[in-house]
């Protein structure tokens, strides 16, 4: 069984080793959700657990005395909530993680080696149910075989502390960890010595943070559910609401009946961009759907910087044919600084520029400015579709810039809105995770633990993949996720993980990242969010701010799990030879001890424990929404950023990769993409029927991806070519199949998130 002679993990796959399977393809829908949505939550919740199980899983679901969905971050409502509180999606995830009819127990792992699990799907993996117990693969070893929590905690410690410097140790975290467990963990690695404390709001939405912060004052949104309603207009930037934030549709559907204007703008027209047929109503579920957009603007990849641009133009001429009726000059004057400056830069960029790199007419981005300033109160959305390229924090200060214009930041129905993908990514930054907190938490910190925490800077995701290549990190610990296959330049992170020492992974279903590991590996499997911690609740933030408890209701589905601020404990009390009156013990049974310890550090977090029990939780201080911004008067500067057209040589396209709808993040809940009319494959790209014309490319025909950055050329095999209405020069294909393609250095300035919306890609027939 359990131990090999040779190390013959290092020829495992660090890629999904999918074939390609029996493509069928339909016409993309024109709305979302309807009947199909409850027949596909039914279908996956039966799939993986048993109908009482399931059923339990629903009712808990969202609800003021319930557990919050695990998957995106859209807010839950203040008041009155429904029954069924959730969406497809959300009834997805809770399937996944209520999963009851496989195991992955020492049975699992003594027939399956590493080797034949890399063979298999990542959707293979998904559907083997939950880990149970953890194990441990030894170095050479062939297996994980089981391992005692103390012993795997030994492990843990024995090797942060063999290490040469603290900083040789990475610790990650998934933006699903609950605040507990995050505030936790980065006390534990500050205490150990580092601020290594990469997370996956590194890849995806820092660039929002890093934008906002200078200019608003503060790294988040603006606006709460209650504003959806009043709002005139709602432009939506870069996302996909009807896959990746469901319940969103709903206030879009809410504020579109009160005669909001609704402007989507995005490469793909995605089927939640253009209507919802609500599965709460007799009319949606019959499949009669509201629209929504009233304006769609299919923007080229890459191009919204322009498109603001040009909005910005648009505005600025009707302010100045009909004076002081465009442009909210009190407010400008009152709560901004900049704008002269910004104004006279505005003037040189051309509208054939903007065209140009936007893909839109001038009219038509004239008649998005209308909408805007014809509103008295507008809201701005935005998702991956922007944070993702190089010029992700330019583009989103764009959006900053028109707001300030007409003073729609922190006025009712008004304001920003980054849509967080990850239930937690936004507590766990509130809480500590990151490489570079403020001078002020730390300062808290260390005087609340009496310890002097370290102040250089620590490595974010990308530096961390690259100090694990250098051989410069040694051990990797990842307090949930996915971070092989979330990763971008997935070859390197293979090659840095294989170099560690010791990977840790504190998870609850397998997945690849326990797979391509470090010399020795753990899997530490935890509890889901459903399931019931003894007496104890947790809390989280949502993407509005607001924290709140969640209390699983369900068994758990074995007795060896821990939860995930028990794991961490038991490390940091492993690890840490001076824990002071650090009570680890206590911290890992009590959680209001913790939300004790995090009200003294967090501004914010008064009266805690009382707080987060009134139904719906409490919202965080937020001056923004107050209009106190960035700078010491409390005004918001105006910012000024370049167009950069990427350039493309002769038959280059643009890549994005995107999620399909039976995905969440690196999890692959099924193989159809219903929205988008592809079914049974993942192993796809979307390319406009004349690019593919251009190439002599034939619907379905199999296609190689060459990526290209700097000379280097990177691959991704074998892809079915689907004409599908996307700009010219602009491809759209999956992750994690295609973030092989992105290079590790492409990185987004300031914010540092890999360019995953703006691959320079050339197509070959394979
Ligand atoms: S919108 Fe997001 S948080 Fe809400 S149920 Fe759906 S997936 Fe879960």
């Amino acid at each position: 069984m359990a131990t090999g002679a040779t190390d013959s993990r290092d020829e495992v796959s660090e890629v999904n080793p999918e074939e390609l399977g029996d493509l069928r393809l339909s016409e993309p829908a024109k709305a979302a959700a309807g009947f199909a949505a409850v027949r596909h939550s039914l279908k996956h919740a039966l799939r993986e657990s048993s109908f009482g199980r399931a059923a339990s899983s629903w009712l808990g679901l969202n609800q003021k005395d319930g557990f919050d969905c695990p998957s995106c971050a859209w807010p839950d409502p203040d008041g009155h909530r429904a029954k069924t509180e959730f969406c497809e999606n959300g009834a997805k995830a809770i399937a996944s993680e209520a999963a009851n009819k496989k195991r992955c127990d020492a049975n699992f792992f003594r027939r399956w080696s590493v080797a034949d699990l890399a063979a298999k799907s990542d959707h293979w993996h998904e559907l083997q149910g939950r880990l149970t117990e953890p194990v441990v693969l030894r170095k050479g070893a062939t297996h994980y075989e089981p391992i005692s929590w103390d012993s795997a905690f030994r492990l843990v410690s024995d090797e942060l502390n063999a290490l040469d410097s603290p900083d040789e140790a990475v610790f990650y975290t998934s933006g699903r960890t609950v605040n507990e467990a995050a505030f936790l963990y980065q006390l534990f690695a500050r205490m150990y010595g580092t601020n290594n404390l990469p997370d996956c709001s590194n890849m995806c939405h820092e660039s929002s943070g890093a934008a906002l912060k200078p200019t608003i004052g503060i790294g988040k949104g603006t606006v709460s559910l209650d504003d959806f309603e009043k709002a005139e207009a709602i432009f939506i930037f870069g996302q996909n609401p009807g896959t990746n934030h469901p319940r969103m549709l709903s206030s879009l559907q809410s504020a579109k009946r009160k005669g909001c204007r609704i402007v989507a703008v995005n490469p793909l027209r995605e089927a939640g961009l253009l209507a919802f047929a609500h599965p709460q109503e007799a009319r949606g579920l019959l499949g009669m759907a509201t629209p929504l957009t009233s304006h769609f603007l299919q923007v080229r990849i890459n191009g919204d910087m322009a498109l603001l641009k040009g909005m910005q133009k648009a505005m600025l001429t009707e302010e100045e044919n009909r004076p002081g009726e465009v442009v909210d000059h009190a407010f400008i004057e009152k709560r901004t600084t900049g704008f002269e400056e910004w104004k006279r830069e505005l003037a040189a960029v051309s509208w054939e520029d903007i065209e140009k790199q936007s893909g839109l007419a001038r009219d038509e981005i004239e008649t998005a400015a209308r909408v805007y300033w014809e509103a008295d109160s507008v809201i701005s959305c935005w998702a991956m579709g922007l944070t993702q390229h190089k010029t992700a924090v330019g583009g989103i200060q764009e959006i900053v810039n028109l707001h300030l214009l007409r003073g729609n930041v922190g006025k009712p129905g008004a304001g920003l809105c980054p849509v967080r993908g990850h239930s937690n990514v936004q507590g766990d930054r509130t809480m500590g995770i990151a490489t570079n907190m403020p001078p002020a938490f730390l300062d808290a910190l260390g005087k609340e633990f009496k310890f002097e925490p370290p102040r250089e800077p620590g490595l974010d995701t990308v530096a961390s993949i690259a100090a694990m290549r250098d051989g410069k990190a040694k051990v990797f610990f990842a307090l949930g996720g996915n971070f092989l296959s979330a990763s971008p330049d997935v070859e390197v992170v293979a090659a840095g993980l294989r170099r560690c020492r010791l990977s840790v992974q504190v998870s609850t279903k397998l997945n690849r990242s326990h797979l391509v590991t470090g010399k020795q590996a753990l899997i530490l499997p935890c509890l889901g969010r459903s399931e019931v911690d003894r007496d104890q609740f947790v809390t989280v933030e949502n993407s509005m701010g607001i924290v709140h408890s969640s209390r699983g209701k369900l068994a758990p589905v074995s007795d060896a799990l821990r939860s995930e601020p028990a794991i961490v404990c038991g490390v940091a009390k492993a690890t840490l030879e001076a824990n002071g009156d650090t009570s680890w013990d206590d911290f890992g049974k009590n959680y209001a001890l913790v939300r004790a310890r995090i009200e003294k550090v967090i501004p914010g977090f008064e009266d805690f424990e009382r707080r987060v029990q009134e139904p719906g939780g409490f919202y965080l201080p937020n001056p923004a929404k107050n209009q106190v911004f960035a700078d010491a008067e409390g005004k918001a500067p105006f910012s000024i950023h370049s167009l950069e057209p990427i350039a493309l040589e002769k038959g280059q396209l643009i890549l994005m990769t995107i999620r399909s709808h039976d995905q969440f993040n690196t999890t692959i809940y099924g193989m159809d993409d219903r929205y988008r009319g592809v079914r049974n494959e993942r192993r796809v790209i979307f390319l406009n029927p004349e690019d593919m014309a251009e190439r002599e490319i034939a619907a379905e025909q199999p296609v190689d991806v060459t990526s290209h950055w700097q000379g280097k050329k990177r691959r991704a095999q074998l892809f079915l070519a689907i004409p599908y209405e996307i700009p010219r020069g602009c491809a759209a294909a999956y992750f994690p199949e295609t973030n092989v393609l992105v290079p590790l250095e492409s990185t987004a300035r300031v914010s540092k998130t890999p360019t995953s919306k703006s691959i320079v890609v050339t197509i070959e027939a394979a």
